[in-house]
């Protein structure tokens, strides 16, 4: 396995811990890629790695990720990711779940975990919190973040349209949604009562036939999404299907969903800028739940003001698209040089606070070498 430090994915950060319980058989990555902001928050995600340095690339970038979509949502929060090596199906037990918790325990605070894939709600109330305090997302306390993602993408994708279509309103619009799941059918109810037409596509038969029913969308095969003629590609599914396969197949010319990383690799947002598709990235418009879901860790919470700042996701993604025009850049990296100008200037107001307090203690004569006295 290549050392963290070696890793293409590696991108200074701040801690990276390997977790292993001989008992119970538990391999696990906790990555903390920034915590200038505040503390790391990212779900642990369970997944059968085929390799170590398979999970630890996955961990380095979902982790970084995290840093961008709290930087960009404007939440005190910093950018942590973990992953546990293992089928989700056959080895993920209570006491599994409770020894990981225990090393997010030991961590003190710097990282927050939540349910990702292979996680649910159900093993972060149940099995993380018999090893940890610093869980969120908790169902009981801030309910589901399904709707609060689906808002947040869908103002996300009234941005792009009117920015790459010059349209102000999403009727008549043609939109391919792919996975018709929690957020995914959350979606479609918010594009259809703005009155735009629904292509899907699903693996599950079932949440296909409830898209039809209730949103009048027209169903295709899984693979055939890519080629609907559509104006907007909404991946909400899988990530990873934005690559050098489905790319010239891609009808639409805005790419705007909730899936997590779905560029296969950062090239492949580039050639979609190329290609004169417009992205907006995923880390951008899919944070509404984490505006949500974050009142367990800010010790507030109140389902009216998330929503609100879940609206301003519109307003970010404006900034973006605007400022990819006026710089030729893709819009992915503009979104993650304004996170990092976020950071740069909250490190910045820390550096002047401390000299501050540095030079205050020496006037009034209170610094260490007095007080060491
Ligand atoms: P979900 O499991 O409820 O829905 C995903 C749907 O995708 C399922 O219906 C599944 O059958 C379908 N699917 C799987 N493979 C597919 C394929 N090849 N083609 C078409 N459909 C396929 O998950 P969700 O909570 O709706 O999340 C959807 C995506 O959004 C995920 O990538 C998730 O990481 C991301 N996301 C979710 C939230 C949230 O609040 N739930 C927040 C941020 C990001």
């Amino acid at each position: 396995m290549t050392i963290p430090f070696d890793n293409t994915e590696y991108d200074a950060h701040e801690n990276v811990v390997f977790c292993c319980d001989a008992e119970t058989g538990l391999r696990a990555i906790i990555a903390i890629h920034d915590t200038t902001l505040g503390p790391a928050a990212g779900g642990c995600r369970m997944w059968p790695y085929s390799s170590a340095t398979e999970a630890l690339t996955d961990v380095l970038r979902l982790s970084r990720a995290m840093t961008y979509k709290n930087a960009l949502a404007g939440l005190p929060l910093g950018g942590g990711k973990s992953v546990i090596i293992g089928n989700a199906q056959t080895q993920k037990t209570p006491k599994l779940l409770a020894a990981f918790a225990r090393h997010v325990e030991m961590l003190g605070g710097r990282y927050w975990t939540a349910e990702d894939v292979g996680i649910g709600t159900r093993d972060v109330e149940e099995g993380f919190a018999r090893g940890t305090k610093y869980i969120f997302g908790l169902t009981r306390h801030t309910g589901d973040p399904a709707p609060f993602t689906a808002r947040g993408g869908f103002e996300g994708m009234r941005a792009a349209v009117e920015h790459k279509l010059g349209r102000k309103s999403l009727s008549g619009l043609r939109v391919a949604v792919q996975g018709v799941g929690n957020v995914g059918s959350e979606l479609c109810r918010l594009l259809q009562e703005a009155g735009a037409s629904l292509v899907v596509s699903d693996v599950n038969q079932a949440a296909v036939q409830r898209a039809v029913e209730a949103f009048g969308a027209h169903p295709v095969d899984p693979d055939a999404i890519y080629d609907a003629d559509v104006d907007v590609f909404a991946p909400c599914a899988l990530g990873g299907v934005i690559n050098d396969a489905t790319i010239p197949r891609l009808r639409a010319t805005v790419v705007s969903g909730v899936a997590n990383n779905q560029l296969a690799h950062a090239r492949h947002g580039r050639e979609l800028h190329a290609r004169g598709v417009l992205y907006a990235p995923d880390f951008l418009v899919n944070a509404g739940g984490m505006h949500n879901a974050s009142g367990d860790i800010l010790g507030r919470y109140d389902p009216k003001d998330a929503m609100r700042r879940v609206v301003h996701i519109y307003e970010v993604a404006r900034e973006t698209f605007a400022r990819s025009a006026a710089t030729g850049r893709p819009p992915e990296t503009v979104a993650e040089e304004l996170a990092r100008q976020r950071i740069s200037e909250a490190k910045a107001a820390a550096t002047r606070t401390r000299t501050e307090a540095v030079r205050s203690e020496a006037v009034s004569g209170t610094g260490t070498r007095s007080t060491a006295k």
